[in-house]
């Protein structure tokens, strides 16, 4: 059976959906590798190394994608992709499925059966195909890097010769797996570290990394966290309190990271141009949350802009901003997947359409939609 990895064709993404390593794994599950030339380039891994792994390299997309019935993608497929992906073959993406009803389409009526990545539920089995985590970890990572390098001051508290530079204050929003992150990298580089988020399993974690937390703590933030461990959207009233205290504080800070996300909803407004404009001159802004709307009044997808002279960060791919590092991730995550949809002897497809993770992921199949959350019907 073939497995086919393309050259993304997304502007600016710069993963890749396999590495030499998985490469490797797949072969040893007796599956046939086929790479584009130039697939990982943008993530520095040349064709060789693909060879080398046991890959064969295909001239162009279609090439690749003749007799495929595994695709193995970061981004969903475009309508020219799928005029090239067989009919009946599986595809593996982050699929962005929200409010996409004409894509989820175009991907039934050409055949695929279509997995969502980012819908894998966060269960132990699922721990090692969880591809948000493994990206955002990276995002919260890559946000303070992005941060420290706009900058105009140093991050650690410096006691030299010549004077004291004071620590810099860097305050996280949203205190997921990215927020996570970006607390500990902050603390690493020295600043003094605050975070807030809506759930309150938060807290202990921020203060085990050392992060001061911040957040109007009244019954209803109590109860605010869904069984599965997200945030629930809040009250206006909520809302409206905790912005107050947010915006004393933000004021005091050099550096805000923003993460903040709720499954399936625009990402929640947090920061007014009113806050940005109490914020020092030179102070900077990550808004991670970018690509689902944003977290930061005025931030623009890709862009670093400037707002009452705060730089106003702005990266929708922070993960592919770190390309090798995320492809690897991302490529292993796909694998783990991958390996319990195939019979490992014989070297072909076995879907259990009753698995917990298939149902959660599978958006198409046979010409339909079969998602119940996104518009999936019933035989
Ligand atoms: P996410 O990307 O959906 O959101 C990021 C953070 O923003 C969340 O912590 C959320 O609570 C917070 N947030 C939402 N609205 C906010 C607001 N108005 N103000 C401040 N913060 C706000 O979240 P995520 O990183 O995917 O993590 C969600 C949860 O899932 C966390 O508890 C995480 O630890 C957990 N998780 C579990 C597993 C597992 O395998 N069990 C794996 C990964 C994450």
């Amino acid at each position: 059976m073939k497995v086919a990895i393309t050259r993304e064709t997304q502007d600016e993404e710069t993963r890749v959906a396999a590495v030499p390593d998985t490469v490797k794994r797949l072969r040893a599950l007796n599956l046939e590798v086929v790479v584009e030339r130039g697939a990982g380039s943008a993530s520095m891994i040349t064709d060789e190394e693909y060879e080398a792994a046991g890959a064969t390299l295909a001239e162009s997309a279609a090439q690749a994608l003749q007799g495929a019935e595994v695709v193995l993608k970061v981004r969903r497929p475009s309508t020219e992709e799928l005029a090239l992906i067989e009919e009946g073959a599986i595809v593996l993406a982050v699929m962005d499925p929200y409010g996409q009803e004409q894509a989820l389409d175009a991907m039934a009526k050409a055949g695929i059966t279509a997995f969502a990545m980012e819908l894998m539920p966060r269960i132990t089995r699922a721990q090692s195909m969880d591809v948000l985590s493994s990206q955002a970890n990276l995002a919260g990572y890559r946000a303070v890097v992005e941060a420290a390098q706009v900058f105009d001051r140093a991050l650690p508290l410096m006691m030299t010769a010549a004077g004291t530079v004071p620590a810099a204050k860097v305050f996280v929003m949203g205190a997921g797996v990215a927020g996570l992150q970006a607390i500990a990298t902050a603390k690493r580089l020295g600043a003094s570290v605050s975070a807030t988020d809506v759930r309150p399993a938060a807290k202990e974690q921020v203060a085990s990394l050392g992060g001061k937390f911040i957040a109007v703590e009244d019954e209803e933030f109590k109860a605010a966290e869904t069984a599965g461990g997200y945030a629930k959207e809040m009250s206006a009233e909520y809302q409206a309190k905790q912005a107050a205290l947010v915006e004393e504080h933000i004021s005091k800070q050099d550096i805000v990271i923003t993460t903040a996300l709720i499954p399936g909803r625009p990402a929640p407004k947090l920061i007014t141009k009113a806050m940005l404009a109490r914020m020092r001159p030179g102070s900077v802004v990550v808004d991670l949350a970018v690509e689902r709307g944003g977290n930061v009044e005025g931030s623009v997808a890709d862009q670093v802009s400037e707002v009452e002279g705060i730089k106003l960060i702005g990266y929708g791919n922070l993960a592919g901003r770190i390309a090798t590092s995320a492809s690897l991730l991302y490529s292993r995550n796909l694998l783990a997947f991958l390996t319990t949809l195939v019979d490992k002897e014989q070297g072909h497809l076995a879907i259990d359409f009753d698995d917990a993770l298939v149902k959660a992921t599978a958006l198409t199949h046979q010409g339909r939609r079969i998602h119940p959350s996104f518009g999936g019907v019933a035989e």
